[in-house]
């Protein structure tokens, strides 16, 4: 009998159930992507992607990135797809997102959601969360909203933090993101119609998409969420 301290290599399986997930959370400015993805990237155990916050971190450490895209951002604009995905890219493929990972606020138009379907077609399984919120709810938070460096955030009438302008988690100082006034929030509105619903119908075709009423309180939203995850 031959003994061998070499183990087989692990068959490369190609069944989509044992690939990695890419999850999706979609949705209007407001919707909650960025409440319900700390709890979700928990729960699953993979790395939150937010593009946003990604952003603002290259604005606050002026990085060429960040130079690029501040005034874009400040007018409620897009930046440019290939900035996007290429950033984007470069962060699903490092090593910490190997069991999966949670995009939030990408992709944002066709473009982005061809080239990703491209890039991980043979290595992520693909599933998308849209969380659909009334027009009148989403002013009321984006208004309202207090944001923090960590990518928490609160609301000046019905979240607020327990310390006054200091955030729960990180006790960083809180402050109103300069995209979040009433008429660049009319202007992210537009453009969400414009570009982001599009992809919307997109996952709607592929049969990747799952709908969930985000007007409902964040424990129902997440719920619901959890509910469609399992
Ligand atoms: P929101 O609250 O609107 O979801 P985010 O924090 O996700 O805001 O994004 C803030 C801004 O960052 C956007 O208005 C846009 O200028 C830029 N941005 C974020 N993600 C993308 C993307 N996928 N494509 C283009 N621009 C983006
Ligand atoms: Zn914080």
């Amino acid at each position: 009998m031959i003994i061998s301290d070499e183990r087989s290599a692990p068959e490369k399986s190609t069944s989509l159930n044992t690939l990695p997930l890419a999850l999706i959370l979609m949705g209007p400015p407001g919707a909650g992507k960025g409440t319900h993805s700390p709890h979700l990237s928990a729960y699953l155990q993979i790395p939150h992607i937010s593009t946003g916050d990604l952003f603002r971190d290259h604005t606050r450490r002026q990085t060429d990135i960040g130079k690029q895209v501040k005034s874009l951002i400040d007018h409620g604009k897009l930046v440019p797809d290939h900035i996007v995905s290429e950033m984007v890219f470069q962060r699903i493929f490092m090593q910490d997102c190997q069991n999966g990972v949670l995009l939030d606020g990408f992709p944002r138009t066709s473009a982005q959601a061809q080239a990703l379907d491209h890039k991980i077609q043979e290595t992520h399984r693909l599933l998308v969360i849209q969380l659909n919120v009334s027009s009148s709810t989403l002013i009321e938070r984006i208004s309202g909203r207090l944001s923090c460096k960590c990518g928490k955030s609160y609301n000046k009438t019905y979240d607020l933090p327990q310390k006054e302008n200091e955030c729960n988690s990180c006790h960083g100082v809180l402050y109103q993101r300069s995209d979040d006034t009433k008429e660049v929030f009319q202007k992210r509105l537009e453009i969400y119609v414009q570009e982001t619903e599009p992809v919307i119908e997109h996952y709607r075709k592929q049969k990747n998409l799952f709908e969930v009423d985000g007007n409902l309180s964040k424990e129902e939203v997440l719920s619901q969420i959890l509910k469609r995850l399992k």
